[in-house]
């Protein structure tokens, strides 16, 4: 096999980024296109938050640990600070009324002074983490282009292929050759899933908030919540070492706008969230919403990324589908698929359970 010299990356999210730094490191002339703006999609406005084992058990396990460990060193590889730090993670109940019946069951952080009740330490500074996720996906677009790659801004239409093999894209009615493509658009990447046979990809709608003034210790929270009106949410809270607070949850199943610049934002939603956030901590109460935000998470009917091969078409390859772990599982995505476009085959993790030939 000849390993390829010219790889377009389509998709400037963190699985985009990853696979065009872990590329561009190894020599490849890297082209990424995106049609809107590195890390404008669930990348940038997702939570960051990393855990060692919470995957273990299912296929993800080697995947998430491997990515772990590579969190750990890529701040002083890519040499930027993009928020990287390990955090104690706790699990409390809270209402929007009133306050759960019993104590604390762990010795809860001081801070969590409202009417939530801490029940569980789910994971310590040897287990947890957490990245800024718009500014980690920049760091690896950057670090890509440290090594030669191009960022370039364009709509990819489709992926040009004679007698089965991929030879490029079309982006914004112009071809772009390349030796291979990478198609990493993250729930938008569905839109190819018929034409080249790859297993459905959709996007799941989530909410937003950031907050500011609240100076809050590195404890990640996940709430056990409900509203006055009986509705059982589950928001996850996240101080930022830059002062924000981000707090996100609340599914909706509104379908995928055709461009992320389309995706409509919920206020009474994040209303809901900041409430929550507020009936844990009076910090947080007295805190005010920076920004209201929504995006769509990648996910697949069997709930594993699709990563490899696409089947029909030689030279062309896929990475999404990330579901709620695309910020945990990129490092090891970009790697193991770059070892596989440049070497044949991927050592770091094996790829198999993702494979996109698996039943659709
Ligand atoms: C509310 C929320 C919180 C989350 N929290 C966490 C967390 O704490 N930890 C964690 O590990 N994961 C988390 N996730 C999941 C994670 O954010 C996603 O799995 C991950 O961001 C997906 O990355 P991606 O690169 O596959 O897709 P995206 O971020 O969607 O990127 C795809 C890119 O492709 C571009 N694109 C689309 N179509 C085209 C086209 N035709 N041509 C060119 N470019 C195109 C888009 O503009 C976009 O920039 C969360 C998700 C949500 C929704």
């Amino acid at each position: 096999m000849t390993s390829p010299r010219q790889v377009v990356v389509c998709g400037a999210g963190v699985v985009g980024a990853s696979v065009a730094y872990f590329l561009a490191r190894r020599g490849v002339a890297v082209t990424v296109v995106e049609r809107s703006g590195v890390a404008c999609a669930a990348s940038g406005k997702s939570g960051g938050f990393l855990a060692l084992d919470w995957c273990d058990g299912s296929p993800l396990e080697p995947l998430a640990r491997a990515s772990f460990a590579l969190h750990a060193k890529l701040p002083r590889e890519v040499g930027t600070d993009y928020g990287y730090r390990r955090m104690d993670t706790f699990m409390l109940v809270a209402r929007e009324r009133g306050a759960p019946a019993g104590r604390h069951r762990v010795e809860a952080p001081r801070w969590l002074d409202g009417d939530g009740v801490v029940t569980a330490l789910l994971g310590s500074t040897a287990t947890t983490a957490q990245i800024h996720p718009a500014r980690f996906t920049a760091a690896l677009v950057d670090a890509a282009r440290g090594h030669g790659a191009v960022l370039r801004t364009g709509v990819v239409e489709d992926v040009i292929q004679r007698d089965g093999v991929a030879h490029g894209v079309r982006v914004s009615g112009e071809i772009l050759e390349a030796d291979a493509v990478v198609l990493a658009m993250g729930p938008w990447t569905g839109r190819f899933s018929r034409r080249l046979r790859l297993p459905g990809v959709t996007g799941l709608k989530g909410y937003s908030v950031t907050l500011v003034g609240a100076d809050v210790p590195a404890h990640a929270l996940f709430v056990d919540y409900r509203t006055a009106d009986g509705r059982n949410l589950e928001p996850e809270i996240f101080p930022r070492p830059d002062g924000d607070v981000y707090v996100c949850g609340m599914a909706d199943p509104a379908p995928l706008p055709d461009s992320p610049d389309d995706v409509a934002v919920s206020d009474a939603a994040c209303e809901t969230l900041a409430r929550a956030a507020g009936r844990v901590s009076t910090a947080l109460a007295a805190a005010r919403i920076d920004r209201r935000q929504a995006c769509y998470r990648p996910v697949t009917a069997d709930g594993l990324p699709v990563i490899g091969r696409v089947p029909d078409a030689a030279n062309a390859y896929v990475a999404t589908g990330h579901g709620p772990w695309g910020m945990l599982n990129a490092p090891a995505t970009g790697l193991a698929l770059a070892e596989l476009i440049t070497e044949g085959a991927a050592s770091l993790v094996d790829l198999r359970p993702f494979d996109p030939a698996r039943r659709r």
